[in-house]
């Protein structure tokens, strides 16, 4: 090798060691090599972090407090499990500190109860400081939560958009539905993304609720009656593919899982990065112990902004008007599912009294 070719390699080599961390983020990847308008991070499983790896949980906290600048982080999406064993006082305060760290760095986020964190319909989350509702409600991003803080919702505004996130618990029921359908209809011009503990699977495909009525309101009247409900986020399932996609409607639907992979392979989080000047978002998942980030196309993919051409502004948008809006009237939503539920099974009803009706005509028929 030339001395010219060697001085140059040096030079390179050099010159990559002393970037900052935060200039590294965008050499990893390529999506990142865009000015992003701002990102969310979307957390998912963390039950078994808060079981056995709590220094694994800190670090995916820390790591999103480290990189909440440059990637303009405007909310954190915690989509439910975030404890394995409900009763577990250990395991809750572990969450706790982790979760914290956002908290104590004004980074916005909300989360929902999945499955693993609720003993029957009650929860433990309720008490400790990163889940406390009264603690929340002071924060200028929260929106509403109802039931202890198992279901949330929070607020931004980016450049002239305004978002809304509601958060609901594994399978909510009709109440769940109905306040969030309230918020939705209250908030008309907001791009809403509706997350959950549990919709899409790891094959793109949807499982059965215990109750279909609330699964059917749940797709018809909670998702595809809205138009501004730009996009799904859930966690939950372990068959099948950690990660999954569809588009459906005006939103794109995305499941994503690291749960069980074991110790740092569970701290792995979702980055998406909204970028006008692209109109797409940049969908990264990074290993936050590693620092990693997973470059197959069922990890770094990108997906274009649904509502990009309908965008608007809003201008006299004030939070204390929309805390004002959110106060909801529980009757009144319920008596609305009740009626949808109602119509479901006079129709059900309807349709079987008509098949005994037709077979007994059709028995009566002389046969030729
Ligand atoms: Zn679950």
């Amino acid at each position: 090798m030339s001395l010219y070719k060697k001085l140059l390699a040096t030079t390179l080599l050099l010159l990559l060691l002393l970037l900052p961390a935060s200039s590294m983020i965008f050499l990893v990847n390529s999506p990142f090599s865009v000015q992003p308008m701002f990102s969310i991070v979307w957390i998912t499983d963390t039950q078994h972090m808060s079981e056995r790896f709590p220094q694994n949980f800190d670090s995916l906290c820390n790591w999103i407090v480290d990189y909440s600048e440059i990637l303009n982080i405007k909310a954190v999406i915690h989509t439910g499990d975030i404890v394995e064993h409900p009763e577990s006082i250990v395991e809750w305060n572990r969450a706790s500190h982790s979760i914290s760290i956002l908290l104590k760095n004004n980074i916005p986020y909300c989360w929902d109860a999945g499955n693993h964190d609720q003993l029957g319909t009650s929860w433990y989350g309720k008490h400790f400081q990163a889940l406390d509702t009264k603690i929340m409600s002071g924060q200028n991003y929260w929106i509403s939560d109802i039931l202890d803080g198992k279901n949330t919702a929070l607020y931004f505004r980016a450049s002239n958009w305004d978002f809304l996130v509601i958060n609901m618990e594994f399978h909510p029921t009709c109440e769940v539905m109905s306040w969030a359908n309230q918020l939705i209809e209250r908030h008309p011009t907001c791009h809403t993304i509706i997350a959950t503990h549990a919709y899409l699977n790891g094959i793109g495909e949807y499982e059965d609720w215990d109750h279909s009525y609330e699964q059917k309101y749940f797709e018809e009247k909670v998702l595809a009656s809205h138009s501004n409900v730009f996009l799904t986020l859930n966690g939950h399932f372990m068959d099948g593919n950690r990660t999954s996609r569809t588009f459906t409607g005006n939103r794109h639907e995305l499941f994503f899982n690291y749960q069980h992979t074991g110790g740092e392979g569970d701290a792995t989080l979702r980055i998406l990065t909204f970028s006008k000047e692209e109109d797409a978002i940049f969908v990264n998942t990074v290993n936050t112990v590693t620092n990693q980030f997973l470059t197959d196309p069922e990890n770094c993919f990108t997906l274009d902004i649904p509502f990009f051409e309908k965008s608007h502004t809003i201008e006299n948008f004030t939070l204390s008007e929309k805390l004002n809006l959110t106060r909801y009237d529980a009757k009144e939503a319920l008596s609305e599912v009740q009626y949808f539920a109602t119509c479901s099974t006079l129709t059900l009803l309807f349709l079987v009294t008509s098949l005994l009706l037709i077979k007994r005509k059709t028995r009566k028929t002389p046969k030729c």
